[in-house]
């Protein structure tokens, strides 16, 4: 046995199998009227499989800079993002994203956004249809495949926001405030069925980040919230959610008892 090597060993934090994405030491900064603005600082965090973890932040505190970095969209200054125990190098497989604005394309039907969201796999025209047709049923937009975004309402153009991430089998969800453009009512109803799913195991995802700035919708939504400094942005406090929370009005067991 080389002590040595033992150690190192010790030292390294293995990857377990069930942690999704791992993010160490992060740090992005923009060039910004001649000055360099320091947004991310030394960001931490780990999704492991079957967790909702909620990111908060006030508006500018680097939240949406955050996802695009996972999403591969942007690299890290500093820093390394692990997804699935790999080094990430660009958008990855499996990682979907929701969009507070939707980001629809407003000359194609729903079915044909939903189908947008496989065109980069190259899935094949029939296959294609089938599971575009399975998430548009699944997420509520069942007789509203052939309709257009401008037809429909915000909630509803949402559920293809959706949609649209949910038909590739995304291992990892990201949303970007994805509730916060809707009414109060709107809003709630998309959470509310989207947890419903989520819990009856209906969702074909791993893990969940929701980026928000909304501490009420953090608390139903998540079993953990990172909390996000502003200037620079840094994980300045983690949030276990108790057990007795909101979102126990899902359970089935509680069905009933409260209201
Ligand atoms: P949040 O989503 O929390 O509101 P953002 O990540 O959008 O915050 O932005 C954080 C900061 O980074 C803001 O000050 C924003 O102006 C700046 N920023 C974001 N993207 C860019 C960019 N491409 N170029 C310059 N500055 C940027
Ligand atoms: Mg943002």
């Amino acid at each position: 046995l080389n002590p040595k090597a033992a150690t190192t060993e010790l030292l390294q934090t293995p990857h377990s199998s069930n942690e999704i994405l791992c993010i160490k030491g992060v740090r992005r900064g923009f060039s910004k009227a001649q000055e360099d603005l320091l947004v991310l600082d030394d960001v931490n965090l780990t999704l492991r499989e079957g967790e909702i973890v909620g990111l908060l932040g006030r508006s500018g505190s680097g939240k949406s800079t955050l996802l695009r970095i996972i999403a591969g969209l942007i690299q890290p200054t500093d820093g390394h993002v692990d997804y699935l125990g790999k080094p990430l190098s660009g958008p990855a497989e499996g990682v979907a994203m929701v969009f507070q604005t939707f980001a629809l394309f407003p000359w194609l039907t729903v079915l044909q956004n939903v189908e947008a969201g496989l065109e980069a796999q190259g899935v094949g025209a029939n296959e294609r249809r089938q599971r575009a047709l399975a998430a548009i049923d699944l997420i509520g937009l069942d007789g509203f495949e052939n309709a257009y975004p401008r037809e429909l309402s915000g909630g509803m153009r949402q559920r293809v926001g959706f949609a649209r991430a949910l038909v590739v089998d995304p291992t990892l969800l990201l949303m970007d405030e994805p509730f916060s453009a809707l009414d109060v009512l709107t809003a709630e109803t998309l959470r509310t069925d989207l947890l419903d799913l989520w819990t009856q195991g209906r969702l074909p995802i791993k893990s969940v980040l929701i980026v928000t700035h909304n501490i009420e919708e953090a608390v139903f939504m998540c079993d953990r919230i990172l909390v996000l400094s502003s200037n620079p942005g840094k994980v300045i406090a983690e949030i276990q959610v108790p057990f007795k929370h909101p979102r126990n009005r899902l359970d089935p067991a509680f069905r009933g008892l409260v209201d």
